[in-house]
């Protein structure tokens, strides 16, 4: 994925877990390698105002880990998106209508993604893999990389040129909507 990919990406709506707006507190001046890092997917996060909330948030990130490990998944971050529209850059439709889970709402899980999310299975290690990336690599790496850190929801159009399972991928935007964690694995391909 070049640059040009990465240019095009910010005119769709952004992947899972990451909001249409900046959430206000956390609007910081945005330098480059910032806004390299959201582009990959990266979650900024409010530091935890006190030592309690520090501990809240070690907690639930290793609960996430256990979960994901036991279950096969992967998170992804936002539950119950307000509004949900088509991410897919290939995909030719341009009406912005908001999809629905259950049943326009699909999810397109690559094997980039199963293959950078395997080693990272919560959102606190996926950005710590990225601010790292960031760090040795510079921001190139994050531009080569952007995308492939969370999977992402399109229309029914752009699945069928993905060639993807409708149904299965209409049964993994539901669940990633709904728990906020994506199966590790590939979306399965339409039968022939
Ligand atoms: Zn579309």
């Amino acid at each position: 994925m070049g640059i040009l990919n990465w240019f095009s990406r910010k005119k769709k709506a952004s992947g899972v877990g990451t909001p249409d707006k900046p959430s206000g507190a956390a609007s910081q001046d945005h330098g480059p390698l910032t806004d390299a890092l959201k582009t990959a997917g990266y979650t900024v996060r409010q530091r935890p105002a006190s030592q309690e909330a520090m501990v809240d948030s070690i907690v639930q990130a290793m609960r996430a880990r256990q979960t994901s490990i036991s279950e096969g998944t992967f998170e992804t971050g936002e539950k119950n998106p307000q509004r949900i529209l088509c991410s897919d850059n290939a995909c030719p439709c341009t009406d912005a209508q908001p999809l629905v889970i259950g049943r326009t709402a699909y999810m397109y899980i690559s094997q980039a993604v199963v293959d950078f999310r395997k080693d990272c299975r919560t959102l606190l290690e996926r950005d710590m893999m990225l601010e790292r990336a960031a760090k040795t690599m510079g921001m190139s790496a994050l531009l080569v990389d952007g995308g492939v850190a969370n999977p992402f929801y399109l229309c029914e159009t752009g699945a069928k040129l993905r060639g993807l399972d409708l149904s299965a991928a209409l049964a993994d935007a539901k669940m990633v909507a709904e728990t906020g964690f994506a199966p590790l694995r590939t979306t399965p391909r339409a039968k022939q």
